[in-house]
């Protein structure tokens, strides 16, 4: 049986970044959102410190740090500003990571020291129009010619599209269908047929966008074939989807430390806000959702710690990094709301920051696997066999 209690050094660990972001952070976190602008130098603050490379292995110049750690990382960061921590996550465990488990050698060595300095950014492009949930119905396609590679295609919902240097694009090898045949290929940016659309506007998360990725005939090297699609097997597919427990795990951990705010922030308020001349926290209706809210946070943190330590093959557990975003997920929709209630009129004001809480709260629910998928995923564990999603 795992421990579930961090050690004294992960901690102090969480102090420091607690430090760090109430300083350096917490001030501007509700510009970035306004005015819809990409941290930029919250990122370059994070690459001098080293932090955007503290799950990278030593060799390419990380901190080689393990997986919860970043958990502690993104929490406190989402904690101050969420628009921070999904910059961050991009280097922790989104892409970044990706390329870390599946990359060649070649590959790390030419990105990662790069990536650690923030100089370089890496998209995560799986998406299409036609294929959100279902993944494997993705059409984006790769045919080999000579030694060269040409991609066809476009993508839609890639986080920081605009931004990145490069995408790892999900693409289908040869004219197979379903899970055969997927593999990945990295994109860089300025290579001739690529062009990268104009931004969704959306609800929360505003300052990180999503984008379009075209990609008309893009010759791609063999050296950023990152996963060869298998034809003949989905085996190729599988390594793919494996580097998504990291990513999940930062998720919950990103529902955690948004929640964490949302809840210290209600809390104060309900000992200073006073209606029938006594203040609102000594309503028992308010202790109450109090009570849930703090309750609801542990039990999310407590998944989500378990599921970023309990490793299989180097990977977090599948079902575990499942469950611990599905529960964070809406845990984080809950606690934001309430504490959102918890402030009355003045919650729903933008002067205060507990509407941008919810918005910001909201698309955890969607990205990186969506509640419906992830129930689908365990029920799959439950029953020992998975269910065919597709009509007959
Ligand atoms: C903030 C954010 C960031 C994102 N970043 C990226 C990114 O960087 N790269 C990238 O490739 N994508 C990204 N996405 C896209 C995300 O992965 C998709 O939105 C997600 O996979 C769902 O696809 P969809 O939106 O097309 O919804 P659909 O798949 O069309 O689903 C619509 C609804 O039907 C439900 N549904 C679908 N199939 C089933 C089923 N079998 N059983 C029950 N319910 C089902 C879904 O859960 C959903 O509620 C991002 C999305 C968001 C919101």
């Amino acid at each position: 049986m795992h421990s579930f209690q961090l050690d004294n050094d992960l901690e102090l660990f969480r102090q420091d970044v607690r430090t760090l972001a109430e300083k350096e952070f917490t001030a501007k976190a509700a510009h970035w959102d306004e005015h819809e602008i990409y941290p930029e130098e919250n990122k370059n603050l994070l690459a001098e410190l080293g932090y955007l490379g503290m799950l990278i292995p030593e060799q390419y110049g990380g901190l080689g740090l393990p997986i919860v750690q970043g958990a502690v990382f993104l929490e406190e960061i989402a904690r101050t500003c969420f628009n921070t921590a999904l910059v961050a996550q991009l280097y922790l465990n989104g892409p970044a990571k990706a390329l870390v488990e599946l990359g060649t050698e070649e590959q790390k060595q030419r990105l990662l020291p790069a990536l650690i300095k923030g100089e370089h950014l890496i998209a995560i492009s799986i998406s299409e129009p036609g294929a959100g949930s279902a993944v494997t119905d993705l059409t984006t396609n790769v045919k080999k010619v000579g030694n060269d590679y040409i991609l066809n295609g476009t993508k839609c919902f890639t986080t920081a599209g605009v931004e990145a240097t490069h995408a790892l694009v999900f693409a289908r090898f040869g004219d197979s269908k379903g899970s055969r045949g997927i593999g990945a290929v990295l994109v860089d940016k300025g290579m001739e047929g690529f062009s990268v659309g104009k931004p969704e506007r959306k609800m929360g998360g505003r300052a990180v966008k999503e984008a379009e990725l075209h990609f008309d005939q893009v010759r791609i090297p063999k050296a950023n074939i990152v996963v060869e699609g298998t034809p003949e097997s989905s085996a190729s597919f599988k390594r793919l989807m494996s580097s998504f427990g990291p990513e999940r795990v930062g998720n919950a951990a990103m529902c955690v430390g948004i929640s964490q705010g949302a809840y210290e922030t209600a809390l104060a308020y309900s000992e200073t806000r006073e209606q029938f001349g006594r203040p609102i926290a000594e309503f028992q209706g308010i202790q109450w959702k109090i009570a849930d809210m703090a309750t609801q946070l542990h039990a999310a943190r407590l998944m989500t710690y378990r599921a970023a330590t309990h490793l299989k093959n180097g990977f977090p557990d599948p079902l575990e990094c499942a469950m611990a975003k599905l529960y964070a997920n809406e845990m984080a929709q809950r606690v934001t709301n309430e504490a959102l209630q918890i402030h009355g009129h003045y919650g729903y004001c933008r002067d205060y920051p507990l509407e941008r809480m919810v918005r910001d709260a909201r698309g955890f629910s969607l990205g990186g696997g969506t509640p419906e998928i992830l129930r689908n995923t365990i029920a799959a564990q439950c029953y020992g066999r998975s269910f065919n999603q597709r009509r007959a």
